[in-house]
């Protein structure tokens, strides 16, 4: 008998996980490494933050909390959706995780029973159609395409509903393709979804406050009030405040859904740490003025990132409008020979020959369900980018 369930039997370990590991054991080996896999901000989370975690350990707030989070933490989150996103919640439509991750994984095992689809536009981040697998569900994926700028299709959205569609899951600004979808474009979705009331929306805005230019975010509850009823407004604070490892996530939404994922939490981690939500209370109603300047480095790290692979020989990159994610194509190498004489059969291929032979690690793009394609992080300094970016050009140059 198999030691693991037939349930965890259908989920592949994370890809991007597993990449950034691979990279980290290469330079432990002594290799000149860059791993541009992982996907963090590489600056350190804001003192004013530190200092309220410092003052609640000091303070005695070291101990169980109410189960889905502290009343001050879920005032904090109403504040924020009504200042920047124009949503009213009450705190009792709030569910503050242990991270953006087991906010949807909970909301997907609170509501999916076996045969219940989930529509995931494609490239997805790498989580969502396991997670809804682990849950019971049925990821049922929706191809993009580069010339759509990643973006899934009114049509394509109306093709992918049946009648046991239970959510769509949205993520913008995307990872892995940094693709954010404008206003017009949510409205174009939500009209599909107007016509098909069984169907629950989870938007994941994780990437909000990464967004370039003159881009102006929407959120698909702000788009269209009449799906209020039915969408999981989720967000949190690892990448807008440099928090992955503090562990906060949250989201908003109806009553009956934020009661039942309360409920999952109560059997299994409980609150998340008491400290990192007392520091999320500081993330979200102390300083905001570095949230800009911040958005404004990654858009110059993003130019030089596009503007380098794009001279890459068999490389398209094309420019995303938030995240910090590229992801570009590698169509213009398939079928060809890598500097090891081994053919690039796949974008897998395309990963690992560029790890061999350049020392470094990206993601390949069937992990996101879209191929060939792969993902670059670019959470990193200039430095390491150039070098990093000259290199992918070295190995597309050396490709027969
Ligand atoms: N959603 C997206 C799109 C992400 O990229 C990530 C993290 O990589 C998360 C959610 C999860 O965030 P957290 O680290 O808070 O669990």
């Amino acid at each position: 008998m198999s030691l693991e369930s037939a349930a965890l039997a259908r989920v592949k370990p994370s890809a991007t996980l597993a990449a950034d590991q691979k990279g980290r054991e290469l330079k432990a080996m002594g290799r000149d490494i860059i791993s541009l896999a992982a996907g963090e901000p590489d600056f350190d989370t804001p003192d004013n933050i530190k200092d309220a975690a410092i003052r609640a350990i000091r303070d005695g707030k070291t101990k169980y909390t109410n189960v889905d989070g502290i009343p001050e933490l879920k005032e904090a989150i109403v504040g924020k959706f009504a200042r920047e996103n124009g949503l009213t919640y009450k705190t009792s439509q709030v569910n503050v995780s242990p991270g953006g991750k087991p906010v949807i994984y909970n909301a997907m095992v609170s509501t999916l029973n076996p045969g219940d689809e989930v529509v995931i536009p494609a490239p997805y981040w790498v989580s969502y159609p396991d997670m809804v697998r682990l849950a019971g569900g049925t990821p049922v994926p929706v191809l993009t395409t580069a010339a759509a700028g990643f973006k899934m299709k009114p049509e394509q959205l109306e093709a992918a509903i049946t009648p046991r569609t239970r959510w769509l899951l949205l993520n913008s600004p995307s990872n892995p393709s940094g693709a954010a979808y404008a206003k017009a474009e949510l409205r174009a979705l939500a009209d599909v979804l107007l016509r098909h009331p069984h169907v629950w929306v989870l938007t994941d805005d994780m990437y909000e406050h990464l967004i370039f230019g003159d881009f102006d975010y929407w959120t698909i509850a702000q788009v269209e009030p009449e799906l209020y009823d039915r969408t999981l407004t989720m967000n949190g604070v690892s990448k807008a405040y440099a928090m992955t490892g503090w562990r906060i996530g949250y989201a908003a939404g109806p009553e009956p859904l934020i009661r039942l994922m309360g409920k999952v939490m109560s059997q299994t981690t409980s609150n998340p740490c008491s400290i990192s939500q007392w520091a999320a209370v500081e993330a979200l109603n102390g300083p905001q003025d570095f949230i800009k300047p911040n958005a404004r480095l990654f858009e110059e790290r993003r130019d030089l990132v596009v503007s380098m692979l794009n001279q890459a020989r068999g490389i398209h990159c094309p420019t995303p409008e938030g995240a910090f994610y590229v992801y570009p194509s590698v169509e213009g190498l398939i079928g060809r020979t890598a500097p090891s004489g081994k053919v690039i059969g796949s974008d897998a291929d395309f990963a690992v020959e560029l790890l061999e032979s350049q020392g470094v690690s990206v993601v390949f793009g069937a992990a996101f369900g879209l191929s060939p394609f792969f993902r670059i992080s670019y959470a990193t300094s200039n430095a390491v980018l150039e070098d990093a970016c000259a290199r992918i050009q070295r190995f597309c140059a050396a490709v027969r």
